[in-house]
């Protein structure tokens, strides 16, 4: 019986992108296929899994991992997703876990469940094979960290991801090398101009800056140029206090 270890599950208000505001029920995943240098979540292969008890609380029951596909498929379906908009799946980078998502969400998407992917948009492969089941895909373009870079795997995801409703979210702080954002712009502007990109200013950690005012204008304006559809959002659920 295929099993899957799960990081939390709670209900909660979107606070990035074009949805924000939002209300979903969040499916957190464990492990990462990158270390970005602003990253924000606890990526480790937890034994427990958290549940927030009742949404907003902060108040967590505790589980053993690895779920069963079975018993996490009736724990989703206990939420009443009439007042939810859909599931996110997020992570970690959800889409290492492709099989355990072929086993589970179609049988979500037969009860009718809005499926939203959470991802940075590096593995078109797994992407292709859970593509059926899902609706709307958040993709990052993470600019170059580390010496790595990932201009190829960011443009055969995005052509993929044409097939269902995609935006692209590019997480931009102080230091952000201007030729990387024409990068990213052209990279996006050859797939689709039309494709909606969000510029997300960081929110200051360890270091790394949120940017100033002036460059956020500068570099919107600098995307507008080729993509009409851009738009700067920063994290919201940081200053509402929500997870
Ligand atoms: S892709 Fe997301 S989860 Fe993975 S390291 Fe980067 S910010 Fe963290």
């Amino acid at each position: 019986m295929l099993k899957l270890p799960v990081t939390e599950i709670f209900s909660s208000i979107q606070g990035e992108g074009p949805y924000v505001g939002v209300r979903q029920i969040f499916l957190r995943l464990p492990n990462c296929n990158l270390k970005c240098p602003y990253c924000d979540t606890a990526t480790a292969l937890p034994e427990q899994l958290r549940i927030e008890s009742t949404p907003g609380s902060g108040i967590f029951n505790k589980i053993r991992n690895p779920m069963l596909i079975d018993e996490l498929i009736e724990l989703l379906q206990a939420y009443d997703f009439s007042v939810h908009h859909s599931l996110s799946i997020t992570g970690g980078e959800p889409l290492l876990w492709d099989n355990e998502l072929r086993a589970f969400l179609p049988f979500l998407k037969e009860k009718g469940i809005k499926i939203y992917l959470e991802t940075n948009g590096t593995l078109p492969e797994q992407l292709l094979r859970v593509l059926p089941w899902i609706d709307i895909i958040s993709m990052d373009i993470k600019l170059p960290f580390n010496g790595q870079t990932f201009w190829d795997a960011h443009e055969a995801f995005l052509r993929i991801s044409l097939q269902k409703e995609v935006f692209v979210k590019i997480v931009v702080h102080e230091e952000t090398d201007q030729q990387e954002l024409r990068n990213a712009r052209d990279l996006i502007a050859g797939v689709d101009p039309l494709i909606q990109t969000i510029l997300q200013p960081v929110t200051t950690t360890r270091g790394i800056n949120t940017p100033k005012p002036s460059q956020l204008i500068e570099w919107q304006r600098f995307f507008l140029s080729k993509l009409k559809n851009t738009r700067v959002i920063p994290q919201t659920h940081v200053f509402m206090g929500q997870l």
